[in-house]
């Protein structure tokens, strides 16, 4: 065993994961583009007050999986447990509300949670996270939710499920919270399990996602908050079901999704997929129209989706999705002798100048041995330079998919080379 090992809940994303990776965050970036999103880099840790105001202090995230430390000059910071609150903070900092509505953003990189790690659940893992601010159009919400779809859909998902749902806005949810479900929780009260009676005192609405099974009857015959929405909430929402319903965007309705702080408000969804077992989300967002004010900006409304890299290449290996390769370098030199030797590091130079990969054999092995090196490095021509084709001013270049050989002129090796492997494609 090693003496080191990644911290717990951590993982590395060794080479031959890799093509999995390139593929997804290559469909996320062109998704996002194809949408009008631009891309955002904002730091690992910010604030611990950004995260606490902007995920909420009700939420598990802030109660109990933040790494929250203080540096050397007594600061409190967090390292992100999501990227909505961060993006604000930057749409706020950098007065983007000037800019043309809305401001369509995007980031990929590392969160961290301190959750109980198990299959599909680490402590770092990586989100792509797309936030359209200064919008309120249920439009933006039903193409949030079709990006999402789009990025599914282009890596291949198959079965992936859509759950939505509505949870109104600060004018209709107190009173669904105060006059309909608290009263209908309290009435079944010694049916939950004592998690969930906790809940009822602190954040009552989060007692309809609850994963306790002994409190399920209850909720499940939970009146519905979507019963109970103001009618602009209402509206909204049949808006933005129509269009999903007008381009055929299947969904299911969950009455049970909900995201329990006052500013997200209106849409929540989840998407979820099959082959994960139990951490089957692969993504999730959602409408956010308080949360700018919270961060200290003006009255804005925003919605936004995140998904989980990590389960995606979980779930495409479940599925037995096959991820495009990485490209190799396309050109092997194969030398017979010392001066063969030296003129292949000059012409692999060469080579890589005109901007193509080329590796060299290390070491003086036998020509049977540099072969099998040069097609487990997944090369598309091997040049072979022995000190006796040298003398001649040739080299031999073989391809290795249809092993067909040929003598070319040293001094024409690059662009011979180059024509070939730039070319519509490489034929031999
Ligand atoms: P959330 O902000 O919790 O809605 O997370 C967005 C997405 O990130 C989820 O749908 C998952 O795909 C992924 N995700 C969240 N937490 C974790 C975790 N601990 N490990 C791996 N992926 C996660």
């Amino acid at each position: 065993m090693a003496r080191y090992q990644a911290p717990r809940g951590t993982q590395d994303v060794l080479p031959e994961d890799q093509p999995y990776w390139r593929w997804v965050l290559g469909v996320a970036h062109d998704v996002a583009a194809r949408y009008g999103f631009q891309p955002i880099e904002v730091p690992v840790f910010e604030e611990t007050e950004v995260f606490v105001r902007g995920v909420g202090t009700g939420t598990d995230i802030v109660e109990k999986e933040m790494y929250t430390f203080e540096d050397r000059g007594g600061r409190s910071l967090t390292l992100r447990p999501e990227f909505t609150a961060g993006i604000v903070r930057a749409y706020i900092e950098h007065g983007m509300r000037v800019r043309p509505q809305p401001v369509k953003l995007y980031a990929v990189g590392p969160v961290f949670r301190y959750e109980a790690p198990q299959a599909g659940r680490y402590r770092q893992h990586t989100q792509i996270s797309c936030e359209c601010i200064g919008e309120a159009d249920p439009l933006a919400d039903f193409e949030i939710m079709c990006m999402a779809w789009d990025l599914y859909a282009a890596l291949g998902f198959q079965a992936v499920q859509f759950q939505l749902n509505s949870i109104g806005c600060p004018r209709c949810r107190p009173p669904y919270i105060r006059d309909v479900l608290v009263p209908y929780l309290r009435s079944r009260r010694e049916e939950l399990n004592a998690l969930d009676v906790e809940r009822l005192q602190k954040n009552p609405l989060r007692v309809l996602d609850t994963k306790e099974p002994e409190s399920q009857a209850v909720v499940n015959e939970a009146p519905s908050i979507t019963a109970h929405l103001c009618p602009e909430c209402s509206e909204h929402f049949a808006q933005l079901r129509f269009y999903l319903d007008m381009l055929e965007r299947p969904y299911e309705l969950n009455p049970r999704l909900v995201r329990g702080l006052d500013y997200y408000t209106r849409t929540v969804f989840e998407v979820t997929a099959q082959g994960l077992g139990a951490q089957n989300a692969v993504g999730g967002g959602g409408r956010y129209d308080g949360l700018v004010e919270v961060l200290g900006g003006p009255p804005t409304p925003g919605v936004g989706f995140a998904a989980g890299i990590e389960r995606i290449v979980l779930a495409l290996k479940a599925q037995g999705a096959v991820p495009p390769p990485l490209p190799a370098p396309q050109v092997f030199f194969v030398h017979r002798g010392r001066l063969a030797k030296d003129a292949a590091v000059a012409l692999a130079d060469q080579v890589r100048r005109r901007g193509l990969g080329a590796l060299v054999a290390f070491g003086e092995r036998s020509v049977k041995a540099q072969m099998r090196q040069a097609s487990k490095a997944g090369a598309e021509y091997v040049v072979i330079i022995g000190d006796d084709e040298l003398a001649h001013g040739e080299v031999q270049v073989k391809h290795l998919d249809t092993g067909r050989q040929e003598a070319v002129v040293q001094a024409e090796l690059v662009a011979w080379l180059h024509k070939r492997l730039t070319a519509a494609h490489s034929a031999p």
